[in-house]
């Protein structure tokens, strides 16, 4: 087999495992991530998070999987769709190290590779991020293929896909949405950079945890990442004819607001216009739930709100033990 031939079959049998699942229907539903997890479970694969020494992941026979708690969640999503790709190939068994990280992020052929390690690898691209959902998650937000040249427009979409920046970014190559030379600038653009940016001076003790923005835009979405994640909500606000959004519902659920303001125009703009709500929240402990924030006049406590945002989180992080059974949503059609 051609490492071209092993390419194809990985990315065909991610497809086909898909549809046997109903993948595409379930993401779409839940407007979220590919459930790698779940689709283990659902081909009845036994699979188990344990500490692993130098190694991301390992497919056993039998087949089982294992995962190593080591790792942030992308990297556990990734590795559990290459072992699930092992899996899906009927390949016997395969221990991997970071390698398969290390060849997911330059896209190139350099390295000799194994055809089964090259099908594996294509497997867990086309699983976790398939045109169809990139495309999907920028129809929601209104970009287009311009707004993928921008790093954090390519950060938030990694963030709603589940899967690191720079694998989003060789994603976005693979699907001839961008092109090489985009796709190395905006791999050079320092994630640490993007978040300062994005925090715009809310002080935070290190640049590991993510920075979501949310927008009306996020409305009915669902949100997956780590505990100690921080989350920017940039809402218009009809000030002039007394709509405000209420933090309420952001309060109740456990989120602290950092910070909280409002972005006027310039006078030039005709006043009573729209402003932007600023908000910056967290929550420091893992959790799973959703908050709503809505939009109207605060005099008005009851009656239908001019506008909302509902998001379900999932913020308990990284997998450890097995695998929280919450995840079971994904079925094989009979
Ligand atoms: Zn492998």
């Amino acid at each position: 087999m051609t490492r071209r031939e092993a390419i194809l079959e990985g990315a065909q049998s991610a497809a086909r495992l898909h549809d046997r699942l109903g993948v595409r229907r379930q993401v779409e539903a839940r407007a979220g991530s590919v459930d790698v997890f779940g689709a283990i479970l659902a081909l009845g694969t036994p699979l188990i998070f344990r500490p692993l020494q130098g190694l991301l992941g390992a497919c056993l026979p039998g087949p089982g999987i294992m995962i190593s708690t080591e790792r942030p969640l992308p990297i556990q999503r990734f590795t559990g769709a290459h072992e699930l790709g092992h899996v899906a190939l009927g390949h016997d068994s395969s221990l991997d190290g970071d390698e398969i990280l290390r060849r997911i992020g330059h896209n190139s052929g350099d390295t000799v590779v194994s055809e089964l390690e090259v099908a594996a690898d294509s497997f867990a691209s086309a699983f976790l991020l398939p045109k169809w959902l990139l495309q999907m998650h920028a129809r929601r937000q209104g970009w287009n293929r311009a707004s993928m040249a921008d790093p954090h427009i390519v950060y938030q979409l990694s963030l709603r896909v589940g899967a690191s920046y720079s694998a989003t970014c060789v994603a976005l190559e693979r699907h001839d949405i961008i092109n090489e030379t985009t796709r190395e600038a905006l791999q050079a653009k320092p994630r640490r950079t993007i978040k300062a940016e994005l925090l715009d001076g809310v002080e935070v003790d290190n640049f590991f945890p993510d920075v979501w923005l949310l927008t009306e835009r996020d409305e009915g979405s669902t949100i997956e990442g780590q505990p100690d994640d921080v989350f920017v909500l940039r809402l218009e606000e009809q000030g002039g004819a007394g709509y405000l959004w209420t933090t309420s519902g952001l309060i109740d659920s456990g989120f602290a607001i950092l910070r909280d303001r409002r972005e006027v125009p310039p006078p030039t703009v005709a006043v009573g216009g729209p402003v932007t709500r600023a908000l910056t929240a967290r929550r420091t402990e893992p959790a799973k739930g959703s908050f709503s924030l809505e939009l109207r006049r605060p005099w008005l406590k009851t009656g239908t709100p001019l506008a909302a945002l509902r998001v379900a989180y999932d913020l308990q992080g990284k997998e450890v033990g097995m695998p929280r059974a919450t995840r079971r949503h994904l079925r094989l059609a009979a």
